[in-house]
């Protein structure tokens, strides 16, 4: 049954699945318990730290494990609303996931929310965040994700983190869809990363967050000395093994196969542009991750799509998965400029390392079968 909804989450890798088992077989005790035995689980966890700091290019002090990039998000919000000055403001991407959305609304206010310009393709041009910092209402901080998860349309990351490091603003980054998919390496220099392992062949429930190195009174939550005193809870050793072995397993194995990656992404959206007449790829011409495409149909509402697809065992996705369970556009292609006539029919599309190039051809050919069986009086919006 294709599967092309790895944005929303990806199947457990068996290596991650191998270290789950055998982490919970041979070091299950609670590292916080003062035997021989839960020292032991906490070497392990440390290693597991030192090991994805030498991915990202960061310092084990600074990687927080926690249950994924919602609960960062969360944390790195509570966090500016207690230690950036009350009128600090804080400049935000309109395309950000709604776990970044959400907890800036509610943690630091709208009024203290600067809107980040985007261009037709949801890009922060690193000119225009360049201008606004040096400006006289300069943020105090800013957060742009690394790849959408709409459109898989790409920041520029590094380079918005270096502007923010030359401002001595502090600069946040949702890695989550980039993860796996891209080399991490270089997110150390973002002051705080967050990710969560199912979307990379991790398992559910376990993710991690990257602060800064002076992230002084910085808790995830309270109640307990573990992960440095910035997230008190019994550490999952299992769960950060598991994660660990399929973000290894992709940095080492995964990511060289981008370019033909990318290849089989553009010949499907040749392919699909060709047999559907006025069928488009959302910001077609922008740097975009090699699994994930926004497809635009000719007619009928994109849930239409997603359940005559799935009929025939293709799974796809109408955007975020949070963002469904929504009546609605997405926000991410209104920023983009969509109209949401145009919006209601973008349908997801997002691969996986384990997708083949005849799954890519079963999809094609599965959009052309089901284009009939839609509606196309779906293409009319009821507000
Ligand atoms: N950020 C991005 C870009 C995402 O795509 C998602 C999940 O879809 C999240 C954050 C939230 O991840 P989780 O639900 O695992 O906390």
């Amino acid at each position: 049954m294709p599967y092309f909804d790895h944005n929303a989450t990806a199947p457990l890798a068996p290596v991650a699945r191998e270290s789950w088992l055998r982490a919970q077989d041979e070091a299950w005790q609670n590292p916080s318990s003062p035997t021989r035995a839960a020292a032991r689980v906490k070497i392990r966890l440390d290693a597991a730290r030192e090991q994805l700091a030498a991915l990202l290019d960061s310092q084990p002090a600074r990687l927080v494990f926690t249950s994924g990039a919602t609960e960062g998000a969360n944390a790195v919000f509570a966090h500016w609303a207690r230690a950036l000055p009350p009128a600090a403001r804080v400049a935000i991407s309109p395309t950000e996931h709604p776990c970044v959305l959400e907890a800036a609304r509610v943690r630091l206010g709208e009024a203290r929310i600067v809107w980040l310009e985007v261009d037709r393709a949801g890009v922060v041009a690193p000119t225009a965040l360049e201008k606004l910092l040096a400006g006289p209402a300069a943020p105090a901080a800013v957060a742009v994700m690394a790849a959408n998860n709409e459109t898989g349309v790409l920041q520029p990351w590094s380079t918005l983190a270096a502007c923010c490091r030359r401002a001595g603003a502090e600069f946040f980054c949702d890695a989550t869809q980039w993860l796996g998919k891209l080399p991490a390496s270089g997110l150390g220099g973002a002051d705080w990363v967050v990710a969560s392992a199912h979307k990379f062949g991790g398992p559910k429930g376990g993710g991690f967050m990257q602060i800064p190195a002076r992230a002084d009174g910085f808790h995830v939550q309270l109640g307990g000395a573990q992960e440095h005193g910035h997230r008190g809870g019994t550490e999952n050793l299992p769960g950060v093994a598991a994660m660990l072995a399929a973000l290894t397993e992709a940095e080492t194995q995964k990511v060289l196969f981008e370019t033909e990656r990318l290849r089989w992404r553009d010949n499907f959206e040749r392919a699909i542009t060709v047999t559907l007449p006025n069928t488009a790829v959302i910001a077609a011409g922008a740097e975009r991750l090699w699994n994930t495409i926004a497809l635009r149909l000719p007619h009928g509402e994109n849930h239409r799509w997603v359940a005559r697809l799935d009929a025939r065992s293709c799974q796809v996705s109408t955007g975020s998965a949070c963002a469904t369970a929504k009546a609605g556009p997405s926000h991410v292609l209104a920023a983009m400029g969509l109209a949401p006539d145009e919006a209601k029919r973008v349908v997801r599309v997002s691969a996986g390392w384990e997708t083949t190039e005849a799954d890519w051809a079963a999809l094609a050919a599965a959009f052309v079968a089901a284009a009939p069986e839609v509606r196309p009086a779906d293409n009319v919006v009821r507000p």
